[in-house]
This record gives C-alpha cells, structure tokens and sequence, in this order.
C-alpha cells in the first residue's frame, strides 16, 4: 500500500498566512479537554512521527458523545481515551479518512463501548486494503512504480525493508461501519452537522460542518501551517489527486470566512479564505517549478530534487515522489508535459512543444 503514516507533505510549507487567527495558543494537556464551541471539545493525542501529534474532536450528544476520528493505534492514546471518554461514553465514532493516525482506534472504541462507526465507502475499502492487502505483491508493485520513477537500488533497498507497517497504526478494523455521503446531516446534541467531502488528500475525505456553530471540523483537507501531502501512488499510476484537491478548496470558499477551523494538524483557527488562498498559491509555485525543471527530460525523482530539500529520509522520500508526481500528472494531464519511457522502463517528463 502507499505509505500512509505522514499527513504532511515533506515540503518545504508555506508560511502561515498572517490574515489567520488563531483563538488558543497553547493545545489541551494529555487526557484533558478544551471546549472551543458550545458541545465541541478539542482533544490531541500523540503520535510517533515527526508530525507529533493530532487533533481529535468530541461533540457532545446528551449523555453520551460523538467523537470525531480516533487516533494512532498506541496504547498510550487508548489510556487517554480511557480517561476522556469515562464520563460519556461514545455511541458515535466519525472517522474522517483511512490515514492510521485518524482510523487507528476504530475497531478499538467499536469494541470498547460498542460505538457505531461511520465514514465514506472509499475509506472504509482503503482502510481495508492498507490493512489486510497482501504485503508481498504490494511491496513489489510499489518498488516497481518508484523505480520506474527514477529511484535508485540503494534506496529501492532501504524501502523494501521498511515493508508494509500500516497494521501497526490500526490493529484492528469495526467489523462493519455506517456509510457517510457528501451532504448527509448528523444531528449530534440537536445540531446539524453537514458531511462535507473533499479529495485529493485522500479518496473520499469526510469534514463535516455546523452553519449554527460556524464551525468546520476540517480533518487533513485545510490545515493552518503545513500543506498536506497530495500523492499519486502505484495503485492508480495514473490518479489526478492534486486537480481534485484544488477543486475541493474551491468548494470550501462558500463557507462563511468567520468560520473557526478545527484541523487534525495544528491549532484551530479563523481565516479560511486566506488559508485556502495560500495553499493554492502554494501548489501554483511549485507547478511552475516543475514546468520550468521539465525544459529538459526530467524523472520524477529529479523533480522531488527539485520541489524538496535534499536531506529527505527514506521514510519521506516516497511520499515526495507521491507528491511530486501530483503535480507533475496534473501539468501531463492539462497537456502541458509529455511522458517518454525509455528502454529500461524509466519515465522522463517534457515540457510539451
Ligand atoms: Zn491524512
């Protein structure tokens, strides 16, 4: 399966727009809560990556709580649930997209309190397919789409070792879910919260938003500091994530900009516009990158050279390549690059004539 343990594209991000507001400067203690809207707690959990933590959310539903995605498969992060969740027990578990750190409890609060789960279609088969796929033939397909990519042996090595941990994020799965759809309500402590999909970042992105509140509970789609990864990988080699992220933003300009911004990343926030404005600018620059690097043949790994800073660890690199190739396949699509594989089955990228 791709590698799926990193939210954030291992890019060099664009600073925070100066328009954002951020109302709390510090995040909750371990085990503890803060409420940033009436019934809608914040709650952050470790995780073990450079990316150290993310942002989970309760919503109060009388005397029982919805709670919105579920954290890295740790022990320490079910301790805190344990602690948090004492009082009012889930009968709802909301999971945002298959990423571990937000799926990663699932099964484990399905079991616990025997809450329901709901997500998207896609997520739920993705989930599936991270977790139980089989790691021999995924492993081959995806060194073979990175050396078609222009990785060398030394790293393709260093790769094969690393095998597949997505299992080790999520132990186990819900043994089924409730499906959400783009547009669906959830009435959750009488309020009624909107399934707003957005793609790109992952297939079938659920955030979901409350007009009463004016709030937007934006899981990975809109972060305030880091721009979040947007990968083309080996099972849909020819996938366009970065065109359907951009559009996704789109959609989100209809919210109202007072809206307060509660990311899975980072600190909530007002000032969606000029976020939304600053990761588009962002893709703009290094989609210009390219195009100017493509004026001779280049592979994709000769593009991350250029796009990413030179010192990327092996656990970065595949999601540079992913990310590089996001942009390079919506310039190839738009017409804009031309691909030519030479005989050792390396592709190269043109700038179209
Ligand atoms: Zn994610």
């Amino acid at each position: 399966m791709p590698p799926l343990d990193q939210t954030a594209a291992p890019t060099i991000a664009p600073a925070s727009a100066p328009a954002l507001d951020f109302p709390w400067a510090e995040p909750p203690a371990p085990a503890t809560t803060i409420e940033v809207a009436p019934g809608v707690r914040w709650v952050r959990m470790p995780l073990p990556f450079r990316l150290n933590h993310i942002n989970l959310w309760l919503l109060a539903d009388g005397d029982h709580t919805v709670v919105v995605d579920c954290g890295y498969g740790l022990s320490e992060t079910r301790d805190h649930w344990r602690t948090i969740l004492a009082e009012r027990p889930p009968t709802r578990v909301l999971v945002t997209h298959f990423h571990p750190d937000h799926m990663g409890n699932a099964g484990w609060l399905s079991e616990t309190y025997g809450a329901e789960v709901a997500t998207t279609e896609s997520e739920w088969l993705w989930a599936h397919y991270a977790r139980y796929g089989d790691p021999v033939t995924e492993l081959d397909e995806r060194l073979a789409f990175y050396r078609a990519h222009g990785l060398d042996a030394t790293r393709l090595d260093a790769l094969r070792n690393r095998g597949n941990w997505y299992p080790q994020g999520v132990p186990t799965l819900p043994r089924h879910y409730r499906r959400l759809r783009d547009g669906d309500i959830e009435m959750i402590g009488g309020r009624r919260w909107r399934v707003v999909i957005g793609r790109g970042h992952a297939p079938e992105h659920a955030m979901l938003h409350c007009a009463e509140l004016d709030v937007l509970i934006a899981g990975d789609q809109v972060l305030p500091k880091i721009t979040p990864n947007v990968s083309v990988q080996h099972p849909e080699p020819l996938a366009n994530p970065l065109k359907l992220f951009l559009q996704s933003l789109e959609r989100l300009r209809n919210l109202p900009d007072d809206t307060l911004v509660l990311p899975s990343h980072g600190l909530p926030f007002r000032g969606l516009k000029a976020r939304l404005d600053a990761m588009s600018d962002h893709h703009d620059d290094r989609l210009a990158e390219v195009m100017d690097a493509c004026a001779r043949p280049c592979t994709a790994i000769d593009i991350v050279r250029v796009m990413f800073r030179p010192d990327l660890d092996i656990h970065q690199l595949g999601f540079a390549l992913g990310e590089a190739l996001a942009h390079i396949r919506l310039l190839e699509a738009d017409g804009r690059l031309t691909r030519a594989t030479d005989p050792d089955g390396v592709i190269r990228f043109l700038r179209a004539a």
